[in-house]
C-alpha cells in the first residue's frame, strides 16, 4: 500500500467511525501476504526501482567512484519508506562506515535526542547522505563522487516522497542547493528539491563541538516538524 492508499484509508475508517461504525468486515483475501524479495535490477537501471529495498539491491554493490574500493559497507539509509520527514547528512564516518546505517555514532545518537524532545523518533523518519560510501579519513566528498552519487538520493525522495527534507551539516547543503554560500547564508528559508520543501541545518556533530549551535538547531527542527505536521 503506498502513502496515497494508506492516507485514503485513514480518511475512509475516520470517516466510518464518525458516522457510528465500531465494526469493520474484512474479506478473508486482505490477510497480509508473505514479503516477496523484490527483483534484482541492474544498477544502469536503477531509476526503474519501484521500493527502497529494490534501489537498495540494485545499487549495493556500487563501483562507480574509488570509494567503492575502499568502504566496509555501503550506506544506503534507514527509516521509515513512507516518512513525513527525510533527513540528508553528508556522508558516513567510522560508525557508520563499519555498521551499514547512517548516523548510528555519537552524532547520530544526539539527533535521536534531539528528535526525541520534539516527540518524533527515528523510526518516524528517513535518514540518508549525500554520499552511500565513507571518504578515506572522512575527507569531504569529491565533486566527482558526489556527481555519481546524488542521482541514488534523488531516486530515494522519488520513492519516499516525503513532505520535508532537512540536510544536516554545510556539506550536504551545499551539494544540494548547489551554492558555495555558508550554512548560516542558507539556514531560514524553504527552498525545493525535486518537488519537496527542503530546508538546512547544522550537523549534529557541529552541536557537539560548539554547543551554542544547539538552539538554532532545535528551532529549525521545531519549523521542520511544523510544517511536515501542516503539508498534505
Ligand atoms: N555524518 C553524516 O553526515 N552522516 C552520517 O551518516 C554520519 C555522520
Amino acid at each position: 500500500m503506498d502513502k496515497k492508499e494508506r492516507n485514503d484509508l485513514k480518511k475512509y475508517l475516520l470517516l466510518q467511525r464518525d458516522l457510528g461504525f465500531d465494526e469493520l468486515y474484512l474479506p478473508v483475501s486482505t490477510r497480509p501476504k508473505r514479503k516477496v524479495k523484490p527483483k534484482r535490477i541492474k544498477i544502469d537501471d536503477f531509476e526503474d526501482a519501484e521500493s527502497l529495498e529494490q534501489l537498495d539491491l540494485s545499487i549495493n554493490k556500487c563501483q562507480k567512484c574509488e570509494l567503492g574500493k575502499t568502504r566496509t559497507n555501503f550506506v544506503f539509509g534507514v527509516g521509515n519508506p513512507e516518512a513525513d520527514i527525510m533527513f540528508v547528512g553528508e556522508a558516513p564516518g567510522k560508525d557508520e562506515d563499519l555498521q551499514g546505517f547512517p548516523f548510528v555514532g555519537r552524532a547520530g545518537k544526539l539527533l535521536d535526542k534531539m528528535l526525541g524532545e520534539l516527540g518524533v523518533s527515528r523510526d518516524d523518519v528517513y535518514i540518508a547522505n549525500i554520499l552511500k560510501c565513507r571518504p578515506p579519513n572522512n575527507r569531504d566528498p569529491l565533486p566527482e563522487e558526489t556527481k555519481q552519487c546524488q542521482p541514488f538520493l534523488i531516486k530515494q525522495v522519488k520513492l519516499i516522497k516525503p513532505k520535508v527534507i532537512c540536510s544536516l551539516g554545510r556539506i550536504a547543503a551545499q551539494n544540494i542547493l548547489q551554492t558555495n554560500k555558508g550554512l548560516g547564508e542558507m539556514r531560514g528559508h524553504w527552498y525545493d528539491f525535486h518537488g519537496i520543501k527542503f530546508m538546512v541545518t547544522y550537523h549534529p556533530a557541529a552541536i557537539l563541538r560548539f554547543q551554542t549551535y544547539m538552539t538554532p538547531t532545535m528551532d529549525d527542527l521545531k519549523r521542520l516538524v511544523k510544517e511536515a505536521k501542516t503539508t498534505d
